[in-house]
């Protein structure tokens, strides 16, 4: 699962949850992008702050992990090359791509996008106020997966630091000590 994860939040966890339950995976590996290009209109923290947000979210479930493929890469993160990364490492296993409605959306637009539906299988997990749609998308390359509605954005929970208001709950706790601690999200 490749995101931003600026900060990671629940939506983040519980869709991996339901994805490797559905799937039967035997492994979430969360991507912390490098430099992403689709946001080059905003600050995005520090690789390394999103990089531990991440850890902390994961640590206590023995199925999840985070990769720093994307981050070490350096440079813009493109998904065609963390799927040609991912496939380096674990040579021999079945990958799965998990992305939500909207970044589906966007897939047909990614570098390569034919020979990321080579690599891995997509599976597009719904998100509120994004409608889920397979149209243009290869046959059987993706698969849609209702997952239960958290309506959460990393951008609302920066927005509501911003105004000075509580993420308690809509991110892990050790995630809320770990943005006070770095003093993340705070007005200039
Ligand atoms: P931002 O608001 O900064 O764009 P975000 O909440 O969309 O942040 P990302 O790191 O961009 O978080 O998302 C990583 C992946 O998780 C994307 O594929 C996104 O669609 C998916 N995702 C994010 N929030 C949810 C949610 N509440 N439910 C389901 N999927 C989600
Ligand atoms: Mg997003």
């Amino acid at each position: 699962m490749g995101g931003t994860f600026d900060p990671v939040h629940n939506g983040h966890l519980v869709a991996a949850s339901e994805v490797g339950t559905l799937f039967g995976l035997d492994e979430v590996i969360f991507v912390p992008t490098g430099e992403p290009w689709q946001k080059v209109d905003r600050q995005v923290s520090p690789a390394e702050d999103r990089y531990l947000m991440t850890v902390i979210a994961t640590a206590s479930n023995p199925r999840f992990s985070v990769s720093r493929a994307d981050i070490d890469r350096g440079g813009a993160t493109y998904t065609i090359d963390t799927l040609r990364d991912l496939h380096r490492t674990y040579p021999d296993a079945e990958l799965f791509f998990i992305t939500g409605a909207d970044a589906l959306q966007q897939i047909l637009s990614w570098k390569n996008a034919a020979d990321m539906f080579e690599l891995a299988h997509f599976i597009g997990v719904t998100r509120p106020g994004y409608v889920l749609d397979d149209d243009g998308l290869p046959d059987g390359a993706v698969t849609l997966v209702e997952v239960p509605a958290l309506a959460i954005s990393s951008s609302d929970c920066r927005e509501r630091r911003g105004r000075g208001m509580p993420v308690w709950y809509l991110v892990p706790d050790g995630v809320v000590q770990y943005i006070e601690k770095r003093k993340l999200y705070r007005r200039a």
